[in-house]
């Protein structure tokens, strides 16, 4: 509504301006051209009486007329040759002056013989050529009706040159009358002109700025509207007095690896999955329900009325299923995942702006925890106050070293040495006790502290190493980074840093990165951990078959490891199909010329199946928890001890 207004307003600024513009151009036009429209009727009405009077008196006239005073028989003569004729073509009034000034003949015969304005009569007498002149009113003391004099200099008997002057009075009011007809049919063929004009550019424009409205609210690609319409739509739904006890929902969708279908198969790829995709949205949802893209591979949804708020699950089910089925690009059969975040109205928010946020928390949470459909939960939302409060803490918590690091080690199988440990965050809150990374790693990931995490574990592992190195015990250590981490461009500078510092050679150094984390943006992931490559640095690709790995991918990316997610490890003793992943991903791994790691294992079970399997390396309960440097130190003597026994 707001924005038809404003829309409107520009309209209506445009036509207001135009219109006074019009206006002002009519007024100018109008009176140029009544200027001259009287001009020229005075002009008309000149020449009628210079041409009826100058041409009778000149004739009626002779010179001796000009001499002394006429006597009456001569007057009556002049009254019938003059001022009769004139009084027929509507003359009110005829005079002749001599070159004096003095009246030579009037019809007003008590005139004769009175003199005026001597120079006056000389001086137009002498230019030679008619005056005119608007007179006063008729009446004695200038009121009623106008009239209009004109002066014609003319020749009496032989005379070379004007030696009198006639004065006729002529009505006004005819003239008047006549340019008042004229200028009236003008003002209006004008007025229509100027209106045809101003209706012929307010539909231009009205047009225009229609299109342009349409425009700036549409997505050129999909014809969705875009994240400016939602918004519009947002307010007219949920402006607060239209429902009372009414509630909606906003779903906000993902896809999980469209950045890989446009890396692979290239934009004009992508943009057909994009328009596929919004069409396959829109055919499983109601025309009252708003589509948008927001931008990218994100969609969003606003369902205005909702039945009841677990209908919403419905909603995602149907989503979920649609893009399921496989999309056909160029022939090649691309399937795609989706990860739907919805919040609820009015329960998690009553504004747009609030509901997409929160949406947002939900589709990350779908996202990390993998499972597709999440509704929002305060309790895990990074930017409820209690966690913001928590987010606080970790910043003043990263500098006074409340982060302690547990060390988890890595059974070489074939020949039970430890080829390693692994590096674990915890946090040494000072109330809540040890804080495990599940509560503080995905907040700090949201909200920009994982850089500051990671740069406190780089270095707390580092300085443990050299302490291990010192004393001898050369231990490989391996660190997980964020995807932000692998995407932040000094990532290398600053490892490279740390490991001259420590004086740690790159290859007791591991990086973990888990798959997502490198799909988010596979080239510059690419050609980040190609430079940690470089400096000898190994890496590792964590938590193996959850994520959406392409085995393009894999090989694309320069690994010298991969572990199998803990959860396949876990279940390969029950779950057939458990089996069968860490199965495949150990040929596959050997077939890539790749060290595979297993995780996860808590039971010598499932390590005696891994070692027949040719699995190279265990990590899990079943060897050893995560622990503390000293602790790990005791814990690697015991082994040594018992291997030694
Ligand atoms: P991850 O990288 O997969 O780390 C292995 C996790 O599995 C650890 O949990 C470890 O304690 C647990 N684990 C190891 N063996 C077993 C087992 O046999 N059974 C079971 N049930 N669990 C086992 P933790 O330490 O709680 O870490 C959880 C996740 O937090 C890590 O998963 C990693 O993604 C993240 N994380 C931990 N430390 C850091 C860190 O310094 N930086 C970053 N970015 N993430 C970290
Ligand atoms: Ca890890
Ligand atoms: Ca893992």
């Amino acid at each position: 509504m707001r924005r038809s207004i404003q829309r409107l307003s520009l309209l209506g600024r445009f036509s207001l301006l135009s219109l006074l513009l019009m206006c002002v151009l009519g007024g100018v036009v109008g009176m140029v051209l009544h200027g001259r429209i009287e001009h020229r009727a005075l002009a008309d009405a000149e020449r009628l009486a210079v041409a009826a009077a100058a041409t009778g008196s000149q004739a009626a006239l002779d010179q001796s007329d000009l001499v002394g005073q006429i006597g009456p028989a001569r007057m009556l003569e002049l009254d019938k040759k003059i001022a009769q004729p004139l009084a027929s073509t509507g003359v009110i009034r005829s005079k002749i002056y001599k070159l004096d000034g003095s009246v030579a003949y009037s019809d007003d015969h008590g005139e004769i013989g009175t003199t005026t304005n001597a120079d006056e009569v000389r001086g137009l007498i002498d230019q030679g050529i008619p005056k005119r002149e608007m007179g006063r009113g008729t009446g004695d003391d200038g009121t009623g009706p106008r009239t209009l004099s004109v002066y014609v200099p003319i020749r009496v008997g032989a005379a070379t040159s004007p030696n009198a002057l006639f004065e006729v009075y002529l009505p006004y009011a005819p003239v008047a009358a006549d340019i008042r007809s004229d200028t009236q049919i003008l003002y209006l063929l004008l007025a229509l002109g100027l209106a045809m004009l101003w209706g012929a550019l307010f539909r231009i424009v009205s047009r225009a700025s229609g299109k342009l409205h349409r425009q700036a609210r549409e997505d050129h690609l999909t014809g969705l509207p875009n994240r400016a319409a939602l918004h519009a739509a947002g307010r007219d739904a949920l402006g607060s007095s239209s429902r009372p006890g009414r509630t909606g929902a906003l779903l906000l969708i993902d896809l999980d690896r469209f950045k890989e279908v446009n890396d692979t198969l290239g934009h004009d790829q992508g943009d057909h999955l994009l328009r596929e995709v919004a069409q396959r949205l829109r055919d499983v949802l109601r025309p009252s329900d708003v589509l948008a893209r927001l931008g990218g591979d994100e969609f969003a949804i606003l369902v205005r009325d909702l039945p009841e708020r677990s209908a919403t699950a419905d909603i995602a089910g149907r989503i979920e299923h649609a893009l399921r089925r496989p999309f056909d690009l160029a022939g090649v059969a691309v399937e795609l995942g989706a990860s739907i975040g919805i919040a609820l109205y009015p329960d998690h928010g009553d504004d747009l702006t609030t509901l997409l946020r929160r949406a947002d928390v939900a589709m990350y949470e779908a996202k990390r925890a993998r499972v597709g459909v999440c509704t929002y939960d305060r309790a895990t939302d990074p930017y409820s106050p209690e966690r913001l409060a928590l987010v606080a803490e970790l910043r003043t918590a990263i500098d006074n070293d409340e982060l302690v690091l547990h060390f988890q080690p890595k059974i070489e199988i074939e020949t039970g040495a430890v080829a390693g440990v692994e590096a674990l965050v915890r946090w040494q809150h000072p109330e809540r006790g040890l804080l495990a990374p599940i509560e503080f790693v995905p907040l700090a990931e949201r909200t920009g502290l994982i850089g500051a995490v990671t740069r406190w574990v780089l270095q707390a592992a580092l300085s443990q190493q050299r302490e291990w190195m010192a004393a001898g015990l050369e231990m490989p250590v391996a660190i997980n980074l964020s995807g932000a981490d692998v995407l932040d461009t000094t990532l290398a500078e600053v490892i490279g840093n740390a490991l001259v510092e420590n004086a740690v050679p790159g290859r007791l150094l591991e990086c973990e990165i888990s798959e997502d984390t490198v799909l988010a943006d596979p080239r510059r992931a690419i050609e980040s951990l190609g430079r940690l490559r470089a400096m000898g640095v190994k890496l590792s690709l964590d938590d193996f078959g959850q994520g959406q790995s392409s085995l393009s991918y894999l090989k694309r990316l320069p690994l010298d490891e991969i572990k199998i997610d803990r959860s396949f490890v876990m279940g390969m003793g029950s779950d057939d199909s458990d089996a069968a992943i860490v199965r495949t991903t150990i040929d596959l791994g050997r077939n890539l010329g790749l060290k595979v790691v297993a995780e996860g294992v808590e039971t010598d079970e499932a390590y005696a199946d891994l070692a027949a399997l040719h699995c190279d390396v265990a990590q899990g309960f079943g060897l050893s928890r995560p622990l503390p440097a000293a602790d790990l130190r005791r814990w690697l003597d015991a082994r040594a001890a018992s291997v030694a026994a």
